[in-house]
C-alpha cells in the first residue's frame, strides 16, 4: 500500500476506535446495581484538583499512542478542574452517597472505612480505563491487520484483557464483602503526611511486585496480580500520599514502598492519570517532561525512568490505619 493511503487508512481505523471506546455505556460498578454510571472524578474536586489549580485549571496528559506529537508542551494540555479526572464509574446515587465521606474528611478523621472507599473509587477507575482502552486497541489490532500495531501494544492489550477478565472480577468482589459486611479486617493503607502542597494529584493501582523491569517476566500474565491503590491528596499546604492493600498483599506493598524513597520514581512510573499544578508544570524541563512522558507512556514495555528529585520531600515515618 501506496504511504498516503496507508496513513488513510491508519487514521479511519484510529478514529474508528477511538469512537467505539467512546461509545461504552458502562452500568454502575457496583456489581448489584444496575443503574447506568455517570461521570465520576475519581480525584476529588473540591479537595485535590482545587489545591493544585490556578483560576481552576490544572494542566493533564494527552497522549495518544497512535499519533504521537514532536513537541513534548504538545503531550500535555490545560484541563479546568470539573473536567478533569472523569470516568464513568458509578449511578449518581452511589456517587453522591456512598463517596460524600471521601471528598469531605478531615485528616483527623482519616479511617479504615475512608481509605478503604477511596482506594475502592481507584480501583473503579483503573478498571474503566483498562475497559476503554482494551475496546480502543482490540479494535485498532483486529482492523489493521498487522499494518501498523507493534508487538508491545499487542501484548499491553492482552494483559489489559487478563486483568478485566481475572483480576477485576476477583478484586470487586473482595471489596464489596468488605463494605457489605461493613468488616475491613482484610484492608491495610500505609499513610505519609507531607509537610507542603508538592503539586500534583493522582490516583491509580500498582502491582507492588513492578519494582525493576526484571519482574515482568517474574510471573505469568495470566496469574492474577497483586494490587495496591495508591493516591496523592494535595492540601492547602501539605500533601497526603496513601498505599492501601489487601493483607495478602501486605509483604509485596511493604517491599514496594520501602524500595521507594522517591515519590517522583513512583508516580510517573506507575501512574496514568497524573494532575499538575500549572505553575509546577512550566517549572519543568523538556527533558525532565520527555522523561515523564517516557514513564507514563502506557504502550511501552515498561522500563523504569529515574527521575531527579522534583517533589523535594521523602517518603518516612508512615501511619498505619
Ligand atoms: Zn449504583
Amino acid at each position: 500500500m501506496c504511504s498516503v493511503r496507508a496513513e488513510h487508512k491508519k487514521r479511519q481505523i484510529i478514529d474508528k476506535a477511538n469512537r467505539r471506546a467512546k461509545k461504552l455505556r458502562p452500568k454502575c460498578f457496583f456489581s448489584s446495581c444496575s443503574e447506568l454510571a455517570i461521570n465520576s472524578h475519581s480525584q476529588s474536586v473540591g479537595r485535590s484538583l482545587k489545591n493544585i489549580s490556578v483560576d481552576d485549571k490544572v494542566i493533564g496528559l494527552s497522549i495518544d499512542p497512535f499519533r504521537p506529537p514532536e513537541d513534548v508542551d504538545d503531550w500535555f494540555k490545560e484541563i479546568g478542574i470539573r473536567q478533569a479526572s472523569l470516568f464513568k464509574g458509578f449511578c449518581w446515587k452511589h456517587d453522591s452517597e456512598f463517596f460524600r465521606s471521601v471528598d469531605d474528611f478531615e485528616m483527623a478523621d482519616m479511617d479504615k472505612v475512608t481509605l478503604a472507599k477511596l482506594a475502592f473509587r481507584t480501583f473503579a477507575m483503573a478498571v474503566r480505563i483498562k475497559q476503554q482502552e482494551s475496546c480502543r486497541m482490540s479494535t485498532v489490532i483486529k482492523e489493521s491487520e498487522g499494518i501498523f500495531y507493534t508487538d508491545d501494544l499487542y501484548y499491553h492489550n492482552v494483559g489489559q484483557r487478563v486483568f478485566l477478565k481475572k483480576d477485576f472480577p476477583y478484586y470487586l468482589s473482595k471489596f464489596e464483602k468488605m463494605f457489605n459486611s461493613d468488616n475491613y479486617d482484610d484492608v491495610e493503607s500505609a499513610v505519609f503526611l507531607l509537610n507542603r502542597n508538592i503539586g500534583i494529584s493522582c490516583s491509580t493501582v500498582i502491582d507492588p511486585t513492578l519494582i525493576s523491569p526484571k519482574n515482568l517476566y517474574d510471573h505469568d500474565i495470566v496469574d492474577l496480580q497483586p494490587a495496591m491503590f495508591f493516591t496523592v491528596l494535595p492540601d492547602f499546604a501539605e500533601t497526603t500520599v496513601i498505599f492501601t492493600y489487601f493483607i495478602n498483599d501486605k509483604q509485596a506493598a511493604l517491599n514496594f514502598i520501602g524500595e521507594h524513597d522517591k515519590l517522583e520514581d513512583i508516580v510517573f512510573n506507575h501512574c496514568e492519570d497524573v494532575l499538575f499544578n500549572p505553575h509546577f508544570f512550566h517549572s519543568l524541563t523538556d527533558s525532565q517532561k520527555r522523561k515523564i512522558v517516557k514513564a507514563l507512556a502506557p504502550w511501552i514495555v515498561w522500563g523504569k525512568v529515574q527521575f531527579p528529585d522534583l517533589f523535594k520531600v521523602n517518603l518516612t515515618s508512615p501511619n498505619y490505619y
